[in-house]
Order: C-alpha cells, then sequence, then structure tokens
C-alpha cells in the first residue's frame, strides 16, 4: 500500500516554505499565508507567546534595533556573513562565527511576481532578494505593496516588516517577516 506521505529531504524545502514551517504546523491565517506565498490552514487563538519562524528573525529590540530585526552569523575571520548555522565559512573555509545584528533597511537586488505555485499556494506574490544596509543578503517576500511588478523597481529601498503565520493549539503565535516599500 502506498503512502501518502512523502519523507523530508534534509536540506528541503527552499527557503522561503521553511520560512513558515512552524506557523504550517499551527495553522495560517489565509492574509499571513498570503503573504508568504503558502497554504492557509486556519486560524487559532493566541496567548500573546510569540516566536520566530526561523532562527535568524528576532522579534526583540538591542541596542541598535528597536524592534525586530534579523542576525546572521559572521565569521570571524573574513566578515562573510551566513543565516542559520554553519559548520565552516563558504568564503574562506575557517570555522569561528559571532552573531552580527543586520540593519532593517535595505534595496531590492531582485525580484519576480510569482505567479505559479504548489496547489493552496495563493498567488500572485513577491518574491525578491533584499541586499540590507551595512551587509547581508536575504531572500524574502514584498508584502502589502501587490503584485503589478510595474511597481517594483531594483534598488527600491525596502524595510522590514514582521507579521503572524500562525497561532498553534496552545495559542503560541508563529512570526515571519518580509519586507514593505520604505
Ligand atoms: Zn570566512
Amino acid at each position: 500500500m502506498r503512502t501518502r506521505h512523502r519523507a523530508r529531504r534534509p536540506g528541503d524545502p527552499g527557503l522561503g516554505r521553511r520560512k513558515c514551517a512552524t506557523g504550517r504546523r499551527a495553522g495560517l491565517t489565509a492574509l499571513s499565508a498570503h503573504r508568504l506565498g503558502l497554504a492557509a490552514v486556519s486560524e487559532g487563538q493566541a496567548s500573546g507567546r510569540r516566536i520566530p519562524v526561523v532562527d535568524y528573525l528576532v522579534l526583540d529590540g538591542d541596542d541598535t534595533h528597536a524592534g525586530p530585526h534579523l542576525v546572521a552569523q559572521a565569521c570571524t575571520s573574513c566578515g562573510a556573513l551566513f543565516f542559520d548555522r554553519r559548520n565552516a565559512c563558504a568564503r574562506c573555509g575557517k570555522t569561528g562565527f559571532a552573531a552580527k545584528p543586520l540593519a532593517t533597511t535595505g534595496v531590492v537586488r531582485s525580484f519576480t511576481v510569482v505567479s505559479r505555485a504548489a496547489p493552496g499556494v495563493p498567488v500572485p506574490y513577491v518574491s525578491s532578494v533584499v541586499e540590507l544596509d551595512g551587509g547581508g543578503v536575504v531572500k524574502a517576500n514584498i508584502v502589502d505593496a501587490g503584485s503589478d511588478p510595474e511597481k517594483f523597481d531594483l534598488g527600491m529601498a525596502v524595510k522590514l516588516t514582521t507579521f503572524p503565520c500562525g497561532v498553534d493549539a496552545e495559542g503560541t503565535e508563529a512570526v515571519a517577516f518580509g519586507f514593505t516599500p520604505a
């Protein structure tokens, strides 16, 4: 008998879908799912507890940020920036890293309007690559800005935003990030 569930391969799926893995388990609201380009599941009741959907999204402010921001792992040898844990630097091969908070503003280096997706994923949505001011390049959707390609330009200024993308049975809210025009 065939099983309907396929084993999850290491490294799969890609960033866009990993981004809200927690939220997808918990249940996405339709609006949040649309912002992420993901399928909506259901809505839940928030308890006040919030967790980011990726480790490199920090919801609280720090010395230089008033609120949510991204934190990269910076190679202590060459300064190359990475998200998520690395065993070694892809640029120089050294193994030392230190957390580095990144700017919440940047510019669009690449974008595409996605009109084709897995069943249940609302389209179109805008997937982009954002180069943050001061360093760091991150893939994320541009949200709350429609999907008309004429409204987007390479080099346009954007800023980080966060939004709830799901609530689990205990009321814990998963928080995802995207960018909006600055
Ligand atoms: Zn390095």
